[in-house]
């Protein structure tokens, strides 16, 4: 089978590699879909110091299976979790599988000759506890699952409230899905934060019902104009710079989810902790590994409470890996989510 791997800065090879007979708990895949993450864009600027295989947004049709394998059968439709958890240590068998710290099973697929494969391959071998069967939901969007599970995380670190009102900062495809999450939860209004140079970011949060969009090169989020004063909630999916004039703007009691990376200096940020203090504010991070909830995420589009097919710009094949990962880089205002098609 063919698989792409990447070395940074931003080379790819698709090789012809040899997948071994799956194990007694194996699932081989087809993968019909994987989509294009940040994460993967990360990988191939700087990451990948040497050649690697990458993609974890991935859906495929049961193949193959090992003798223990029961949760899934063959021609069964599935999306894989990027990371599991151990069932084992402490957290898990406290009933926190959230707070596991031991990754595997995860989305590793072991080859013969080139160690390993993922996502961006026409196939794939996953342990058959990060498989989760559907039906009624397209290839496609099955593949924007594991993104919404970190836009779940985000939200239920939170937890957005009836007649609450809500910021989301970042209009990636996290966002984009935090603020329909949030609306389905109860908020009251939800406004989001973006540049305005996204047109079609922008567009694609109002067509999901975002009430405003604060274009924050025009009007910093400071200075807007909320009709409570501020916000009750704030879901922050950008880099940890814009946390202290997010903090600026909740009011009493007001709390803030936050999944954002800076690699540089960029990670270190202040704040007025008296404000924090006399406010009673809280400040949570959301980190959703291990994979959670593809369920609900499942059940959650199809009933329609989250549409995930505007934010799909883009798809391509295999073949194609190089031309769209540089133009997802090159072209992050226009690329919502690309998701490759298998
Ligand atoms: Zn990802
Ligand atoms: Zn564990």
């Amino acid at each position: 089978m063919k698989a792409a791997y990447v070395k940074a800065p931003f080379q790819f090879q698709i090789r012809e590699v040899e997948l071994p007979e799956p194990g007694p708990n194996d699932v081989l895949l087809s993968i019909k879909a994987s989509g294009i993450c940040g994460t993967d864009l990360h990988i191939a600027r700087t990451e990948a110091r040497d050649w690697q295989p990458f993609g974890h947004e991935i859906v495929g049709l049961v193949e193959k299976i090992g003798s223990n394998v029961g949760n899934v059968s063959l021609g069964d439709k599935v999306v894989v979790e990027s990371g599991s958890f151990c069932g084992k240590c402490a957290d898990c068998r406290n009933g926190r599988v959230d707070l596991c710290h031991d990754r595997t099973p995860n989305v590793f697929s072991r080859v013969e000759s080139d160690g390993f494969a993922m996502g961006f391959a026409e196939k794939i071998i996953v342990d058959s506890q990060n498989v989760v069967p559907f039906e009624g939901v397209s290839f496609q969007e099955a593949s924007l699952v594991e993104p919404m599970g970190v836009a779940l995380d985000l939200s239920y670190t939170v937890k957005p409230e009836l007649n609450d009102d809500v910021l989301v900062v970042g209009l990636g495809p996290i966002g984009l899905m935090a603020t329909q999450i949030a609306k389905a939860m109860g908020a009251r209004h939800v406004f989001a934060a973006n540049h305005s140079r996204s047109k079609i970011r922008i567009d694609v949060a109002r067509q999901l019902g975002v009430d405003d969009v604060i274009e924050v090169d025009k009007t910093p989020i400071s200075s807007y104009k909320f009709p409570r004063g501020g916000v009750d909630k704030a879901l922050v999916t950008a880099p940890p710079y814009v946390i202290p004039e997010v903090l600026g703007v909740m009011n009493y009691g007001g709390v803030v989810g936050f999944i954002g990376i800076d690699y540089g200096e960029g990670r270190f940020i202040t704040f007025d902790a008296n404000t924090f203090h006399f406010n009673k504010l809280q400040l949570r991070a959301s980190h959703a590994v291990p994979a959670l909830y593809f369920p609900a995420c499942l059940d959650m589009i199809k009933s329609g409470a989250v549409n995930v097919k505007p934010l799909i710009t883009d798809t391509f094949t295999l073949e194609d890996i190089e031309r769209m990962m540089k133009r997802a880089e090159k072209e992050k205002d226009r690329v919502i989510k690309a998701v490759m098609i298998g």
